[in-house]
């Protein structure tokens, strides 16, 4: 078997440009020559190494993770690495570790909702690692429902600092990544208290653990939650529980873009809107809606491949077997989740444009696209991540049919089932699929309905769209014959692969 490549007689046939392909998947020629040259890198170094993942105790893998997080840092540093190259290198790296939110979360959220004395003291810092940080918003008693926090940050005007406390269990702080073992600070979520008067929820910078030893601080009780399913996929990740008993922090240590709190104990609120607070979840949500497309491609392309490869009945004369990918029953099922990979890739890269354009715009105190960012990102997620759960623990599942059972599916070294607990985990993290529809539907200009069987109809509706839309255009009663609900987030999804099929 070795040295023979079986998919070389596919791949002769293919009637597109595959270079021009890869440059259009990767989004630019930039972008496709930092990811060639990253890639590479990650791969031909055993320091990076993967394929034990599966396989180690929880106490090995998060020890591998540790030692892995600290090597890239080291690549990072020794090899002068851009900050564009530097997250890609953690990119390819592909282990769910602390340093995700602590470049995903903390540093996004001093950035979007700290002041430019706040962010000069502790971007610095964080840049460096000279601290690490993690998010801990969600508690035992409440995760979507932000509102429904407990925690409390209470202002004491004859100190001049907050005072957190975590009144009741149902107010511990559960889930947050990298609180576990790792973190130095978190941005704490908590109620606002001054002079006795509540003002919704706040985040505040916290320091958990000492810089000398790591012990946790007076007043901080702090551990690992344990196991998650899918070994390799994020018990890297050391999620973890919080609680604080009258934990005093510095006045500055609120972060206030959004509202102020004097030394005289006066709450002032800016003219920023209050969902600036949860312009991170914006952020972290187009990072999951890539992070889906990543894993539904990976699952599709092992599929795809091996359908090539794999030949199942129809030999003629004693001639070779038909090649699964012929069959017209393994076609329908597989290509399109193939398409979906694609028009995931292309949501992922429109996410991103809309997220620097609205950060652009909140620099600038123009708020105008904040609510269809939040909607945009929101029904986004929920459909991306359900797609590629349902895909991929159902392919898992039902191995015969993509792929067969005896190669690929039930194999840890496969790297599917991590795939698949890995993207069911992003469906459920920052908030849970269905909730985020409410969102959604909550938005004054997205009606949308999404759920875990939609997806292939939205591709039908994609294919069937950009072939009339190439043809030259929709009659208004077509658009109105769509379902209300379907309309906004189908027709965008339509109009993304569109722009990107006139741009290629
Ligand atoms: C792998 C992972 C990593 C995470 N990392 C972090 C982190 O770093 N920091 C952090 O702060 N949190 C983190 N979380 C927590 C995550 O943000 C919450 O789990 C999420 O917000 C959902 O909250 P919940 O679990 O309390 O579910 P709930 O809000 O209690 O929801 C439970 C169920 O009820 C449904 N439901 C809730 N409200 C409604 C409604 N109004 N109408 C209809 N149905 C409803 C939901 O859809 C869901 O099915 C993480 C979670 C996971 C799984």
């Amino acid at each position: 078997m070795e040295g023979v490549d079986h998919l070389a007689h596919e791949r002769n046939k293919s009637e597109f440009d595959v270079d021009a392909m890869k440059v259009v998947w990767a989004g630019s020629p930039h972008a496709f020559d930092v990811c060639d040259r990253i890639s590479k890198l990650v791969a031909s170094d055993p320091g990076f190494r993967k394929d034990n993942r599966s396989t180690l105790s929880r106490k090995e893998l998060f020890k591998n993770t540790l030692r892995k997080a600290a090597y890239a840092w080291k690549t990072i540093v020794d090899l002068h690495l851009s900050e564009e190259e530097a997250a890609k290198l953690r990119f390819y790296v592909d282990e769910p570790a602390f340093t995700d939110l602590h470049w995903g979360m903390f540093i996004p959220a001093i950035k979007g909702q700290g002041t430019e004395e706040q962010q000069q003291k502790w971007l610095p810092l964080a840049y460096k690692m000279q601290i690490i940080g993690c998010y801990a918003q969600t508690e035992l008693g409440h995760g979507s429902n932000v509102q429904g926090l407990e925690t409390t940050a209470t202002f004491d005007p004859q100190t001049d600092e907050f005072i957190i406390h975590s009144p009741t269990l149902t107010s511990s702080k559960w889930w947050p990544g990298g609180l576990g073992k790792v973190a130095t600070h978190a941005i704490v979520y908590a109620r606002l208290i001054v002079g006795g008067r509540e003002h919704g929820v706040n985040g505040f910078i916290v320091q958990l653990r000492s810089l000398e030893d790591h012990s946790p601080l007076p007043g901080i009780t702090v551990g690992d939650i344990g196991m998650k399913f899918g070994n390799g996929a994020y018990n890297t990740m050391d999620n973890g529980v919080l609680r604080f008993d009258h934990v005093r922090i510095p006045r500055n240590q609120m972060l206030m873009r959004v509202s102020q709190v004097t030394c005289e104990g006066k709450y002032e609120q800016s003219d920023v809107p209050r969902q600036l607070v949860y312009g991170t979840m914006v952020y972290v949500r187009q990072t999951i809606v890539a992070d889906a497309s990543c894993a539904l491609s990976r699952a599709v392309c092992i599929a795809t491949r091996y359908s090539a490869v794999r030949r199942q009945f129809g030999s003629q004369n004693g001639g070779p077997e038909t090649q699964v990918i012929d069959y017209k029953t393994q076609q329908s099922r597989l290509f399109p989740l193939l398409a979906s990979a694609y028009a995931f890739r292309f949501i992922g890269e429109w996410l991103k444009w809309l997220y620097a354009d609205v950060t652009q715009r909140l620099q600038a105190n123009d708020f105008s696209t904040l609510p269809e960012a939040h909607a945009c990102t929101a029904g986004l997620k929920s459909l991306t991540t359900t797609a590629t759960a349902v895909t991929i623990t159902e392919s898992i599942n039902l191995e015969t049919m993509l792929c067969g059972l005896a190669i690929f599916g039930g194999v840890p070294v496969s790297t599917r089932p991590d795939t698949g607990a890995g993207s069911v985990q992003d469906s459920l993290e920052e908030e849970e699929t269905w909730t985020k529809i409410i969102v959604v539907v909550g938005a004054d200009r997205f009606v949308v309905v999404v759920g875990a069987d939609r997806f292939v109809v939205v591709v039908e509706h994609m294919v069937a769209f950009e072939e009339r839309i190439i043809a030259g255009g929709r009659s208004p009663s077509e658009k109105e014959s769509l379902p209300v609900e379907d309309k906004s987030l189908e027709e965008r999804l339509v109009e993304f692969h569109c722009q990107h099929l006139r741009r290629g």
